[in-house]
């Protein structure tokens, strides 16, 4: 099989952050922060992978903003020559450091909404004035003239605000606006009770979605995540497994996805142990998946198997406990009738919702 370079890494550059909202997609287990790595190994991880080929480079975390070396961060990445994309609550965001930042090279800011009022967005990142504080970093993303996306995460309990988070894009110039309907791993799987949206909400999302893409073609963007245990189809997770992505942790893991963690008996390397070439191409974790030679049935005879490569490996070992299975939301899974059944009786819980920890 031949193996393409990736496109784009994902930095984790530390699991800190002063928000906890249940859908996080950090794992349960916490990284400390005497554990995360240093300015100059992050700067050869950068070196690295613009020499594999990565062209795209996220700064995430937790919150990238808690790094006292962030804009350091920036510089060496630019140095290394990657296109650099900073996402962020905007919480810790202050002009003077926007605009170093802005010195520094950034290219692009991803500003997450966890809500479209204050008192939607408070409840849910579990920060009192955050959503203030977010509408001000906006503001001053827009007069320094950085590039816009705006990400907000649905479900069931915010995902009525859904026109207003696309209007909100259009007033704050984004080109583009990611509406991701919350994927249950890690956190959000906690809380899958209190954010399950109801099938009639994701089929309004679907509706809405279409209609603003329609209405603002030429002005706005529109990447849609629709909610999957409502759907079809399973999403082409990460592009499909060690194809075009890759993440590393805060203490260095290199991961085929964000959630690769959960899957019990694959081992990761670090790169303070192994070079990111090596990894990529050799890494037991990335050839565990890669390609479609690895595929049970129905997967391995369906006419659909290089549009999704049979899904979200991490989904299959949460619902069905067989990380190699299909995605049981495909509607080809034996397990994807009694998925929509309990996917309905989650929507229909009143639970709440377990905030993220911090980190220590
Ligand atoms: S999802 Fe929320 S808690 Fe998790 S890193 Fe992003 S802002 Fe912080
Ligand atoms: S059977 Fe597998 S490859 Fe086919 S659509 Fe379902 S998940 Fe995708």
């Amino acid at each position: 099989m031949s193996v393409n370079p990736p496109i784009a890494m994902l930095a984790e550059l530390t699991h800190r952050c002063p928000l906890s909202c249940p859908y996080c997609s950090n794992p349960v287990e916490l990284t400390r922060r005497d554990a995360e790595l240093d300015t100059a190994t992050w700067a050869d991880v950068f070196r690295q992978a613009a020499d594999l080929g990565v062209l795209q480079l996220h700064l995430s975390g937790g919150e990238p903003v808690t790094r006292r070396d962030l804009v350091d961060l920036v510089v060496a990445a630019r140095e290394a020559g990657l296109y650099t994309n900073l996402i962020t609550s905007g919480i810790g965001l202050t002009e003077k450091r926007l605009k170093e930042l802005d010195a520094a090279g950034l290219d692009h800011i991803q500003l997450s909404l966890q809500g479209t009022d204050a008192e939607m967005a408070d409840r849910i990142g579990g920060y009192r004035g955050g959503f203030a504080r977010k509408m001000d970093v906006a503001r001053w993303i827009g007069e320094i003239g950085f590039p816009l996306t705006l990400n907000a995460v649905l479900h069931r309990q915010n995902l009525h605000q859904l026109p207003r988070a696309i209007e909100m894009a259009v007033e704050m110039g984004a080109r583009r606006i990611e509406v991701a309907t919350v994927q249950f791993h890690g956190w959000a799987l906690l809380s899958r009770d209190a954010l399950m949206p109801t099938r009639d909400q994701a089929r309004e999302a679907d509706a809405i979605v279409a209609e603003a893409r329609a209405r603002l073609k030429g002005t706005l963007v529109i990447d849609y995540v629709p909610a999957d245990y409502h759907s079809d189809y399973p999403k082409r997770c990460m592009g499909g497994w060690g194809t075009t992505g890759l993440n590393v942790a805060p203490d260095g893991l290199v991961l085929p996805c964000h959630a690769a963690q959960t899957i019990p008996g694959l081992a990761f390397d670090r790169v303070q142990d192994r070079p990111l070439r090596e990894i990529w191409y050799e890494g037991r974790a990335f050839n565990a998946y890669r390609g479609t030679d690895w595929m049970p049935e129905p997967c391995a005879s369906c006419e659909r198997k290089h549009i999704d490569f049979g899904g979200c490996r991490c989904q299959a070992m949460a619902l069905v406990g067989d990380a190699a299975a299909t995605d049981p939301t495909c509607i080809k899974s034996p397990h994807h009738a009694a998925l929509q059944a309990r996917a309905d009786a989650f929507a229909a819980g009143e639970a709440a919702f377990t905030a993220r920890a911090a980190a220590g």
